[in-house]
């Protein structure tokens, strides 16, 4: 018997129909220039730990920085549409999403809503261009899960605060022309957390990048060394104190990932439906055996229902009405499921699998930062936990 074309997951999930015609066209442009201007390149840049840099112009034209945005030269997608784009970009790669996922929502969006207007005006037209490039840094050796434990310091010295620490994993940090910088500033007995936009260029401020990395190695990771770093007074941001700056933009970005990560999972599961259908093993392809079909199937119902909750929470939150612990719950649900999507696909491919010919190890070895970055897996079941039982297990 002849096997029949295989149905897609979008068909499966029957998408387009939920999707505004708008929507859909911004995902079918980023889908392209994923599939023309990144795919061919993707394995070559992981190899080579290289990030695409002269694509940038190229997203920026698409209005993916900073996206969601509204004024400021921004796109002011709705956010729905900015997650189908964000999972287009990770079809490609998870590096390639962090890029725009930090431009756009730790960097810009520290910016656009606790900065002053003339903030606002000086970087946001320019970040959304990508004339400047920004990252955002909050990690710490010392401080990860925990960054209310920061040790980097900012203190007062006449018109300009002086930054003294250490930032650890930080996303586009060796290309970086500024950074958002969270800071505890000492004021007496007490110390409270601001956020300072640092430019390249300043006396004492120096980003080395992290080399080694066996994930997301098309994405340049670094440290940002702030050795009594100079920043005139109006560089810190007027509109926030404590933690709850830094972790606002996490959400943002969280809310990025949970879409970003499908992307990644339907590259995989591609990619194990078509192998699966050619390799011929026992004298049949290897997708007509049960044990195969299992986890295909069981790829796409994950898949699947991971959309339907992105796309819910996405109206959720185009609506206003979305929480940041429903943010956890789609982070923690989506890339979860695109983990097991990859380690499944990576099996399916037997020892092509583990090829970078294929996109499967690729993207397994990225969801592995992904899993960690933005709240590690654990940090988010400690957040939903807390609000479902009632108890703080922090
Ligand atoms: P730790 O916090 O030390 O955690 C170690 C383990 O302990 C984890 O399993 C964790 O879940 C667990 N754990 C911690 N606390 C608890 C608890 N209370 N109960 C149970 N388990 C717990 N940071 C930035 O600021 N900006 C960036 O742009 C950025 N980009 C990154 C890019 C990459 C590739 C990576 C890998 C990281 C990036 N990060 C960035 C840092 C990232 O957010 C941190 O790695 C993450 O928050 C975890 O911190 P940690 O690595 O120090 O792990």
């Amino acid at each position: 018997m002849t096997p029949q074309e295989p149905l897609s997951l979008d068909a499966l999930t029957a998408i387009d129909g939920l999707l505004t015609d708008e929507e859909r066209i911004i995902r079918d442009t980023v889908r392209r220039f994923v599939r023309e201007r990144y795919l061919p390149r993707a394995a070559e840049l992981f190899a080579k730990e290289q990030f695409p840099e002269d694509l940038i112009p190229e997203i920026a034209a698409m209005g993916l920085l900073g996206a969601s945005l509204q004024g400021y030269g921004c796109a002011g997608m709705n956010a729905v549409s900015y997650g189908l784009a964000l999972a287009e970009l990770e079809y490609g790669d998870s590096g390639l999403r962090s890029f725009v996922s930090v431009q756009g929502s730790l960097a810009m969006y520290p910016i656009w809503r606790f900065g002053s207007e003339e903030q606002k005006n000086k970087y946001l037209p320019k970040m959304a261009a990508a004339e400047l490039i920004g990252c955002f840094g909050l990690t710490e050796p010392d401080a990860g899960s925990d960054p209310g434990s920061m040790k980097t310091r900012a203190r007062l010295d006449g018109d300009s605060y002086v930054l003294t620490g250490t930032k650890m994993w930080i996303t586009s940090a060796p290309i970086c022309d500024l950074a958002v910088v969270w800071a505890k500033v000492d004021d007496g007995d007490a110390s409270s957390i601001r956020g300072f936009i640092v430019e390249r260029g300043t006396k004492g401020f120096e980003t080395p990048t992290i080399h080694g990395k066996m994930s997301l190695r098309a994405s340049p990771t670094g440290e940002i060394v702030l050795n009594e770093a100079r920043v005139p007074k109006e560089n810190v941001l007027p509109g926030v104190v404590g933690l709850k700056g830094p972790l606002s933009c996490l959400t943002q970005a969280r809310f990025g990932i949970s879409w970003g990560a499908l992307g990644a999972a339907r590259a995989c599961y591609e990619a194990a439906v078509a192998y699966t259908r050619e390799r011929v093993q026992f004298g049949k392809p290897v997708a007509a055996k049960q044990l195969v079909q299992e986890q295909i199937v069981e790829m796409a119902m994950d898949i699947a229902k991971g959309q339907i909750l992105a796309l819910h929470y996405g109206r959720l939150k185009d609506a206003g009405a979305i929480t940041p612990v429903q943010v956890s719950f789609c982070k923690k649900n989506n890339v979860g499921l695109a983990l097991r999507a990859a380690r499944k696909a990576r099996g399916l491919l037997g020892g092509n699998g583990i090829l970078l010919d294929y996109p499967v190890i690729r993207h397994a070895l990225n969801l592995e930062s992904v899993y960690t970055y933005e709240g590690t897996d654990e940090v988010h079941t400690l957040i939903l936990g807390n609000a479902l039982t009632g108890h703080n297990a922090f």
